[in-house]
């Protein structure tokens, strides 16, 4: 539901500058500091948390809890929402997962990218979700958050309307919205 399309974690680099191209996130990275996180809040790793993150990993974007629980009962039926729940939870914790809510009553989870900063189109009828990046956005936040005289720690930009594969269905059927 509201994937439109399924952007895999390479799709995500395509922007990035061509000499900086890596098939796929840091996932070492990213496991190492779950695992430290875990350490230090006194939780061992168990073969259904393993599974979880492993299949958030491989997971498309913006993931939603539902959607990462129906994919890891693939793999293992008995592994229960509230084991995913806490799972996200952790890896939003230590910086491995963002979590997002765009309005649709869903609490959504993507890969922490740090190297690439990207912000969210999101569609008010079929929920999809694209992203986009823009300098000039990015430099323009910087400089209100400079004039009202913050240090600048992190954003969100989300922008609501309806998508083009929306519009184009409702200009099929000729109701337009
Ligand atoms: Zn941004
Ligand atoms: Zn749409
Ligand atoms: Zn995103």
């Amino acid at each position: 539901m509201g994937e439109r399309r399924a952007p895999d974690p390479e799709r995500r680099l395509v922007n990035e500058s061509s000499d900086h191209r890596h098939d796929a996130p840091n996932l070492e990275h990213f496991r190492e500091r779950l695992q430290e996180h875990m350490a230090k809040k006194g939780l061992r790793s168990t073969d259904q948390r393993r599974l979880i993150v492993e299949t958030f990993f491989a997971a498309p974007n913006h993931v939603s809890i539902e959607e990462l629980l129906a994919q890891v009962r693939e793999q293992d039926p008995k592994v229960g929402y509230a084991t995913v729940y806490r799972t996200l939870k952790l890896l939003a914790e230590c910086g491995v997962a963002f979590e997002r809510k765009f309005g649709d009553g869903l609490t959504r989870y993507e890969l922490a990218d740090d190297e690439a900063h990207h912000d969210h189109l999101i569609c008010v009828q079929c929920s999809s979700i694209t992203e986009f990046e823009e300098p000039r956005i990015e430099t323009l936040q910087e400089e209100i958050a400079h004039r009202y005289g913050f240090e600048l720690r992190s954003h969100k930009h989300e922008m609501y309307g309806v998508c083009p594969d929306c519009l184009k269905a409702a200009a099929a059927t000729g109701k337009r919205n």
